[in-house]
Parts: C-alpha cells; sequence; structure tokens
C-alpha cells in the first residue's frame, strides 16, 4: 500500500521514534502520546485492520502481542500496561494499518473508557 502511513514506516521511507524491528514487525513510540508510555507494534506487512486479517496470520497476530508484552517489560512497565487495538472507523481507527497500541506508566486509569486519570 503505497499511500499507507504505516507501510511508509515500515520500509523506511518515513522516519519513526522505532523502539524494536526484525522481519515481521515494528515497534515505535506513538508521536501523540496519550500515556507516560505509548507504543504501537506494527506488522511489516499490510493488514488493513483486525477485521481484515486472516487464519494464515493467526502466528502475526499473536506475535504483535507476544512482542508489545517483551517491549513493554524492557520500557520498565512492570506493573502492567493496556493493549488496545482500535478496529474500523466505529472503534476509533484512524490509521487503517492493523496496530496494537501498549500504553502505560503513572496515572493509567483502570477504565478502560478513560486513558488516563489526570
Ligand atoms: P488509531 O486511532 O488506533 O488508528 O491509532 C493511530 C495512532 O497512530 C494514533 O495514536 C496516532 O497518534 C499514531 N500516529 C499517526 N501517525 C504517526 C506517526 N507518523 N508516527 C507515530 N505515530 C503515529
Ligand atoms: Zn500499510
Amino acid at each position: 500500500m503505497t499511500d499507507c502511513i504505516f507501510c511508509k514506516i515500515a520500509n523506511g521511507a518515513i522516519p519513526s521514534n522505532k523502539i524494536f524491528e526484525d522481519d515481521d514487525v515494528l515497534v515505535f513510540h506513538d508521536i501523540h502520546p496519550v500515556a507516560p508510555v505509548h507504543f504501537l507494534v506494527v506488522p511489516k506487512v499490510h493488514i488493513t485492520s483486525l477485521a481484515h486479517a486472516d487464519e494464515a496470520q493467526q502466528a502475526l497476530l499473536g506475535k504483535l502481542l507476544l512482542v508489545g508484552a517483551r517491549v513493554a517489560r524492557e520500557l520498565g512497565l512492570a506493573d502492567g500496561f493496556r493493549t488496545i487495538v482500535n478496529t474500523g472507523a466505529g472503534g476509533g481507527q484512524t490509521v487503517f494499518h492493523l496496530h496494537v497500541h501498549v500504553l502505560g506508566g503513572p496515572g493509567l486509569s483502570p477504565r478502560i473508557a478513560e486513558v488516563v486519570t489526570h
């Protein structure tokens, strides 16, 4: 997808604040963080949304979560963190390339409807 911003980040055409990369996934800090730690785990292959993923991508979907948990641990989120996958316009998705948000750090709300408490 040549006009997809996360494909462009994945292929290096536009820069990101990268945390981790391998053949399958890229992890980078969200440009507009809504928590003290807020990064995105993105598959390098273009998948429009979770609703567009298929069974052949089952292992890749699991890898997104495992990589997110490992990076969260490496960034010091020992108390825990929140993972969010917005899907479709009605689900709040604004970038139509599948990504897992990982949010954490002091002040994270215990309620999912509210990201931070202050
Ligand atoms: P969503 O609303 O779930 O589709 O989330 C898209 C996320 O991508 C938002 O949190 C944006 O702040 C983030 N974002 C958009 N463009 C960039 C970028 N160039 N680098 C890093 N994060 C981005
Ligand atoms: Zn894409």
